[in-house]
């Protein structure tokens, strides 16, 4: 059987070159090559920035899980997805360049059923090295060691859920500040033209340190400060004012119980990097949950 497999690839290749349109042989190989390429020519993707929030939304049925789903609905399939994930910082920037990258359990005291969770979307070393030659910035390293943690695995399981659409991740160096991320981001733009669809996970407003935990199956509940905070950043969101955003440190004490940490917020930053002038941001999940997290996510895409 298996030294029959080529015969019939061979068989299929020249069945196919007859399909294609009249021309010399040379055009016909040119598009075919054009065809299989990993990364060809498309429209250009849209963005996002997914709220993860609690890792239970992984095997949970709620608002938020339906929310991913319909908005995964939204978007054309993917070649690949190239996701900046809260969970994944380091010093320097990396990207994934394993060709199985790992389902990372990346979280602890949470039941068995989520840890049994895997994801095995395929790697993708092309995109990896594409990435890394695209940006300069800084020098992308190549990792082979970590995997999807599940600020990526947790939101793109409900997106892709056969996971079939080839994932890497790119790390947040920790030494940097948000204008470095935010510039970092744009250098990322041309890949939206490649089928690659660009994904931030975090969360806008995010301070573990005061989860209201007798509020945790709440349907919708936020401290006035996260109200706050959560409002304003959806104003400068969508009337474009990056800087105030990347300046978030100067926002007042709203802002700064929303970030104690920059790690979840600092995907937003990559998403909206990413805006056009012609594209607009819709949210979904605009939801606070448990007093200090809001599940606020945007698609940013052409009217
Ligand atoms: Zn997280």
């Amino acid at each position: 059987m298996i030294e029959t497999l080529p015969i019939m690839d061979r068989k299929q290749f020249i069945k196919f070159i007859g399909l294609l349109p009249l021309a010399s042989t040379a055009m016909k190989l040119n598009e075919l090559n054009k065809m299989t390429a990993p990364f060809n020519n498309t429209e250009q993707m849209p963005v996002l920035f997914l709220g993860h929030g609690n890792p239970m939304n992984a095997i949970e049925e709620n608002e938020f899980v339906t929310g991913f789903r319909n908005i995964g609905k939204t978007i054309p399939k993917p070649n690949a997805i190239l996701c900046i994930s809260a969970h994944w910082e380091t010093r320097g920037t990396f990207v994934t360049a394993m060709e199985k990258p790992r389902t990372i359990h990346d979280f602890g005291g949470f039941p068995q059923t989520l840890f049994d969770v895997q994801y095995p979307a395929p790697g993708s070393p092309e995109l990896a090295s594409e990435t890394k030659n695209m940006v300069h910035k800084t020098d992308i390293g190549l990792d082979e060691k970590w995997g999807l943690d599940h600020g990526a695995w947790s939101v793109i399981k409900h997106l892709y859920p056969m996971a079939d659409v080839p994932v890497i991740q790119m790390s947040l160096d920790y030494n940097q500040g948000a204008e470095y991320h935010y510039q970092l981001a744009k250098e990322l733009a041309s890949l939206r033209k490649k089928g690659v669809l660009i994904i931030g996970s975090g969360n806008m407003v995010h301070n573990l340190g005061m989860i209201a935990w007798n509020k945790l199956n709440a349907d919708s509940y936020g401290y006035d400060w996260a109200i706050e905070a959560s409002e304003k950043m959806k104003k400068f969101i969508l009337v474009n004012d990056h800087k105030q955003l990347i300046n978030y440190k100067s926002q007042g004490k709203a802002f700064d119980l929303a970030i104690p940490t920059p790690e979840h917020y600092l995907p937003l930053l990559y998403a909206l990097a990413l805006k056009e002038e012609n594209e607009t941001v819709s949210l979904f999940n605009d939801k606070p949950v448990a007093g200090s997290l809001t599940m606020t996510s945007l698609k940013i895409d052409k009217e």
